[in-house]
């Protein structure tokens, strides 16, 4: 499942779930690649829509818990 919300946060963030997929796979070893490969595109795009109704991190895409106002990855405030 983390393969999935990781490919949604970077179809998020590029727009486009080929090359996320790409680029996401650029970062994998052998077995987490293929692991990657076989995640539908559908699960993707579901969790893409759930993760649409969080708030997320201008700069960095993260979601943010919806009472704290700092991003914990980059440090932005909201
Ligand atoms: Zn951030």
């Amino acid at each position: 499942m983390k393969h999935v919300y990781a490919l949604a946060e970077r179809d998020a963030r590029c727009g486009d779930l080929a090359a996320a997929r790409d680029d996401y796979l650029a970062s994998l070893d052998a077995d987490d690649g293929l692991a990657v490969l076989l995640v539908p595109d559908e699960a993707v795009v579901a969790a893409a829509a759930g993760r649409r109704t969080r708030p997320a991190c201008a700069r960095c895409g993260a979601r943010l818990p919806r009472k704290r106002r700092r991003c914990s990855r980059c440090g932005l405030h909201a």
